[in-house]
């Protein structure tokens, strides 16, 4: 089609295809309910630390091709940080042992034959065991498939799985996890580095976007929330945004690219997934220096992941359905004083500091939910879905939901 396309959803699913579309020529219009973009993923001011924070850490890896893509294009490659290499460092805080998970250079992880660059205690049947992802069934978890205990289980597997999935390892859908493990662990140590945001998220992946839209003649309309969608048989016919209608021609075309109740509440045939995980990130200010370390993954803590950027330490807690109801003093007070252990910070006095809770970070990505991911393309000729939630094969992440963005674009345009 080649009229106007309109996207609803100025989160990185509406932003990679709008970003995709104006390369191609296509004339855009992008509308958000809020009053910026990045959904889930920006950052903001923070009044308690005086500083801009990101709404959580983000993580990514290198093997992450589509990220790079999009950053390439928007100009803010250089914005990521890399990690040295590909290596993943852990403490555990109840023990003290620390150990590092670094891939090979090749494909064939030769490295794995010798106990001393092994996970401490893990045999390599245990590593062996991680294959049956490959052909684990829709139905089984990751506790099924990979054993649900051992050394090998509890201090890479479960921490892996939980962050990558945001779901408990009981209840994770095991098939959702190998194309991921395939496409970095899979491909050697060049796939698997870590990389974070320099500055933001927004500086990152948000703001350069709209600029780059913008730049090519799309619009952006923050505080713009769509209230209704009118459907006559199979094609979209009018947007309704309370005080405004818009009106869909026949060579127009809609993208909805909002959070998945969003989706079903505007059009009620759209199966989405319907259940959530939390996901809690506390961010701190560090009154000394603390040990020299930017990311570090915790286990036997609260704590799951631990960043460093500048005076600030930030940590994630994924499925942290449990935690999310406590309330915000207690949360911090935990969370410290994983810090205090992992940065040999002794019996510091926490400074100021910020909890934020994303109640529905991410739907919940166990087998039952995955059948109600619905597919970028709709029963109406003229609109296409995008969103973490849709069904792109991958996990609810960044690299999921861009693709999902450029798929739904090329649908449409
Ligand atoms: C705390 C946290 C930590 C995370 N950590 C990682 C990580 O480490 N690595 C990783 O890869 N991924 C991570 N993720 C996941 C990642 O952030 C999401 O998958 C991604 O941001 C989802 O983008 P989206 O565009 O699909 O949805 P959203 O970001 O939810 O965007 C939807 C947009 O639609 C807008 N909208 C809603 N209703 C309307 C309406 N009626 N009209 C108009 N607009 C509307 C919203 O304002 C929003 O801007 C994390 C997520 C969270 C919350």
């Amino acid at each position: 089609m080649t009229g106007t396309v309109h996207i609803i959803g100025a989160g990185l699913a509406g932003l990679s295809a709008a970003v995709c579309l104006t390369q191609r020529g296509a004339s855009v219009v992008v509308h958000d309910a809020a009053g910026q973009g990045g959904g889930r993923c920006r950052s903001y001011y923070d009044v308690a630390l005086g500083c801009r924070i990101d709404n959580g850490n983000h993580l990514m890896l290198s093997g992450n091709h589509a990220i790079l893509d999009y950053l390439k294009t928007i100009g803010s490659e250089d914005t990521l940080v890399r990690s040295d290499e590909a290596e993943f460092p852990f403490l555990d805080i109840s023990t003290g042992q620390r150990w590092s998970v670094t891939p090979d250079k090749g494909i064939i992880p030769w490295s794995l034959f010798s106990a001393d660059t092994r996970v401490p205690g893990s045999s390599l049947n245990e590593y062996l065991r991680g294959l049956s992802l490959a052909w684990a069934g829709p139905n089984k978890t990751i506790s099924q498939c990979l054993g649900g205990d051992g050394p090998l289980f509890d201090n890479f597997w479960d921490p892996l799985a939980v962050s990558v999935l945001n779901t408990e390892s009981e209840n994770a859908s095991a098939q959702l996890l190998w194309p991921v493990l395939r496409e970095t662990f899979g491909r050697g140590s060049a796939a698997c580095v870590p990389m974070i945001v320099r500055d933001g998220l927004s500086e990152s992946f948000v703001d350069p976007a709209v600029a780059y839209v913008s730049n090519l003649g799309g619009s952006i309309h923050f505080n713009h929330r769509l209230r209704a969608v009118n459907y006559k048989n199979d094609h979209v016919t009018s947007l309704d945004f309370g005080n405004e209608q818009i009106a869909i021609e026949p060579d127009d075309s809609v993208i909805l690219a909002v959070p998945p109740s969003v989706a079903h509440t505007l059009m009620p045939e759209i199966v989405t997934p319907d259940a959530f995980r939390p996901i809690v990130n506390g961010h701190f200010r560090v009154p000394k220096k603390s040990k020299d370390v930017s990311f570090m993954g915790l286990v036997g803590s609260i704590a799951h992941w631990l960043f460093v950027r500048g005076d600030m330490v930030s940590i994630t807690v994924s499925a942290a359905t449990d935690l999310v109801a406590q309330s915000n003093s207690d949360i911090a007070d935990c969370l410290w004083s994983d810090i205090c252990i992992a940065l040999d910070l002794g019996d510091c006095l926490m400074g100021e500091h910020r909890i934020v809770k994303e109640k529905r970070a991410t739907f919940a990505q166990t087998p039952e939910q995955l059948l109600k991911r619905s597919g970028a393309k709709t029963q109406w000729k003229n609109l296409a879905l995008a969103g973490d939630w849709t069904a792109t094969g991958l996990p609810a992440t960044i690299e999921g939901t861009i693709r999902s963005g450029n798929t739904a674009a090329s649908f449409v345009f």
